[in-house]
């Protein structure tokens, strides 16, 4: 179902809109079956997803869309992988990327590692574990620091820390993700749906009231430290972007 591409935030007067621009990724795998099962449940995650099936096709896609991260197959009809990779970082790009490679072929990894991969998954692979990969890809960006800063506060993604003007915020590891998510989108909406698939693997059902109960304590923390959490009715959370923050 489409999502609409604005939505009210704030109530009573103080309404106004923000967009909602989903995180997109280039899945680039000739395999129609794997394709289909990678391209659902990145959609179920919400991201944007466009599919290219051969070199040239991804090539084109790279040359003139612009992606959160790319997941390339290396074996691929036309161009190889490795050569869409090639072209791509010729042309400057820093965009993450994800290989996926066959489970012998181990001159694929290296020559696409030394090509400007970022990461690698040898198929057959489970698709939690590639959802993880693109998260921890997403999280560390063009290489910058895994550090989120936001206003006075900063996040150590590494250490799983939260600073607020240089001083420890103790959050919970659960607070801490949910925060994250949070943070990680600034400016757009973040659905409940999507922090649940997110947070899903600690171990327990994590449900949307859940969440709820995490955002609740993580607002009592950091609203007093000019951090806010909207929330979009129907829709999700908010934090807005801070001056300088980008996109
Ligand atoms: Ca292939």
């Amino acid at each position: 179902m489409p999502r609409p591409a604005l939505a009210e935030v704030g109530e009573g007067g103080n309404s106004y809109r923000v967009s909602i621009e989903p995180v997109r990724i280039l899945l680039v795998e000739d395999d129609k079956l794997l394709a289909d099962a990678v391209g659902r449940a990145l959609t179920q995650s919400t991201y944007a997803v466009d599919v290219a099936t051969t070199g040239d096709e991804a090539d084109a896609a790279l040359s003139h869309q612009v992606y959160d991260l790319a997941i390339l197959d290396i074996g691929l009809p036309g161009l190889s992988g490795l050569e869409v990779l090639h072209r791509l970082r010729n042309r400057r790009s820093q965009l993450p990327v994800l290989m996926l490679t066959a489970m012998d072929a181990l001159s694929d990894r290296v020559q696409g590692l030394d090509a400007g991969a970022d990461d690698y998954l040898t198929k057959p692979f489970d698709l939690p574990e590639l959802e993880a990969r693109v998260r921890a890809l997403l999280r560390r960006g063009t290489g910058a620091s895994p550090s989120l800063v936001h206003g006075q506060l900063s996040l150590d993604t590494s250490a799983r820390r939260v600073y607020f003007e240089g001083q420890a915020v103790e959050l919970s590891a659960r607070e801490f993700a949910v925060l994250e998510l949070l943070l990680m989108r600034a400016g757009r909406v973040v659905s409940k749906e999507h922090m649940v698939n997110h947070l899903y693997g600690w171990g327990d059902e994590v449900g949307a009231n859940a969440i709820e109960v995490y955002v609740h304590r993580i607002r009592k923390k950091l609203e007093p430290l000019g951090c806010e959490i909207r929330t979009v009715r129907g829709m999700g959370y908010l934090v807005e972007r801070t001056v300088g923050e980008s996109a």
